[in-house]
């Protein structure tokens, strides 16, 4: 974990700033934690792999005990589950290969690991979808900073912002900066601090598509620490992993993000209201610019400043529920659901907008745009087993939104084949075939089929060009069907 990452960290149960508790063991280098124990008023928790877990459960208190005792390696064997010795001896060795794959790793997470169709993931329904969503949203809420290197401010439309010197950001559109005082923003150190956060992101592959909207590394929080471990090995690397649980206060400071979002785990949260709210708090950036206005020495002079420069991005946050299942229509895995309005009704600060996910699929299948103008009737929405519920005072996240280039100019990973197609040689060429891994695949996500052809056949030499970061002409075709996809390194 980043050292700076500590500045939004808080205690889930008494909301106090969390700190490295020098005085019990811990690894650290002047930028990062590797493992250590953070202490807040009210307990201590163990940071595991540089994975800070901020929960109370007993896996958890297991780990800070093998912490506490310089044993990081036993903390990790707790916090992935793995009891049988035999079994957490080849995790480990796994976990130390630079050539193990995704799959391989997830397979030696054992047979009680939730993994089965992760692997699949990057080409199904509800992800093509609540991609678009997201990055529709994420880019138009966290506008500045995306796509910025370095000092992160640069690029801001206007000059407004170029430089932070404390005055230099009169002028700033929109109010979000009265009350702010100019010496509060000095100290900041060319990084904006509109970070995102996906919560319940488990691997983090929607994780990933926010790599490159956040200034600051994303978030990832979820209840499973093997689900996180792996997305910052391999589907979101340089995100920032938290361990933490979506049924209790988040663990993170108000007003810390610009865009929280959480798809496809919404249904399985049993305290929806303090979910929402929690939500709310994390993009809350009202009460930060007041924080930020305490003096210096009372705040530490650079937490307000981040905290000042947080609301000095100025433009409001949103909040994304992508894939939470419908009260009044049957899907699998159906979890606890709420209907469109109960879903409205969670909402305390917002007004919040539900789409059903049919209206958004038949956007993205088409080739976008991806239009959040629309307002899907309650009739609409009781029919769709799926919906997508977004709340933002922003004025431009309820508009039509031009989807990514498919296929991509360059890999983030690498280009390989869709690991849905079997391929047979075919002379000199290759055929591909559309292949589920099951029948329960076939049945929730079997409208991957509107999109992803049954057969097609490939130039061998073309194919045999993959792993590749530059896609060769003759795949362009089959990239932008998702028969070729962009994959994580080192993912199958
Ligand atoms: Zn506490």
């Amino acid at each position: 974990m980043q050292l700076e990452t500590l500045e939004i960290l808080r205690c889930p149960y008494c909301g106090g700033r969390l700190e490295l508790v020098g005085s019990l063991f811990h690894r650290r280098t002047n930028d990062e934690i590797h493992d250590g124990i953070l202490g807040c008023y009210c307990c201590i928790f163990p940071l595991v792999d540089g994975i800070p877990v901020l929960h109370l459960q007993p896996h958890a208190t297991a780990a800070r005990d093998h912490i506490q005792a310089g044993e990081p390696g036993l903390a990790r064997r707790a916090m992935v589950g793995l009891e049988d010795a035999a079994e957490a001896e080849a995790f480990d060795a796994i976990a130390s290969s630079g050539t193990a794959t995704y799959r391989e790793t997830v397979d030696a997470l054992g047979p009680n690991f939730e993994g089965g169709y992760f692997l699949y993931r990057f080409s199904d329904p509800t992800y093509i979808v609540a991609q678009a969503v997201v990055r529709s949203v994420a880019k138009t809420v966290l506008p500045a900073l995306s796509g910025v290197e370095g000092p992160a401010l640069s690029g801001v439309e206007g000059p407004a912002l170029s430089g932070v010197e404390g005055p230099a950001l009169s002028g700033v559109e929109g109010p979000a900066l009265s009350g702010v005082e100019g010496p509060a923003l000095s100290g900041v150190e060319g990084h904006g601090t509109r970070r995102a956060i996906d919560i319940c992101g488990g691997s983090g592959h929607l994780t990933r598509s926010l790599m490159d909207v956040s200034s600051l590394p994303p978030v990832l929080a979820d209840l499973y620490y093997a689900k996180v471990w792996l997305a910052r090995r391999f589907t979101a690397p340089g995100c920032e992993p938290v361990c933490c649980d979506g049924n209790a206060p988040f663990p993170f400071a108000r007003g810390a993000f610009g865009f929280a979002m959480c798809t496809d785990a919404f249904m399985y949260i049993w305290t929806k209201r303090q979910f929402v709210g929690e939500m709310e708090r994390l993009i809350d950036n009202t009460t930060i610019n007041a924080e930020a206005a305490e003096p210096a020495e009372k705040n530490g002079s650079a937490r307000s400043a981040r905290s000042a420069l947080n609301g000095a991005a100025g433009e409001p946050g949103a909040i994304l529920i992508g894939h939470t299942h419908n009260e009044r229509t049957w899907s699998p895995s159906h979890g606890q659901p709420l209907s469109a309005e109960g879903y409205r009704n969670l909402f305390e600060t917002f007004e919040p907008r539900v789409f059903g996910e049919a209206g958004l699929f038949a956007d993205v299948v088409k080739g976008g745009p991806i239009d959040l103008s629309r307002r899907d009737p309650d009739e609409v929405l009781d029919r769709d087993p799926a919906l997508t519920i977004i709340a933002s005072r922003h004025p431009r996240v309820f508009a039509t939104h031009r989807l990514d280039a498919l296929p991509p100019p360059a890999a983030t990973g690498e280009f390989r084949l869709n690991p849905l197609y079997a391929a047979t040689a075919n002379g000199n060429s290759v055929r591909l075939r559309l292949q589920f891994p099951n029948g329960d695949y076939a049945e929730e996500y079997g409208a991957c089929r509107e999109y992803l052809p049954e057969e097609v056949f490939v130039d061998r030499d073309a194919l045999a060009a993959l792993p590749a970061t530059a896609l060769p002409d003759a795949l362009v075709d089959l990239a932008r069907r998702r028969v070729i996809l962009d994959l994580p390194k080192r993912y199958y």
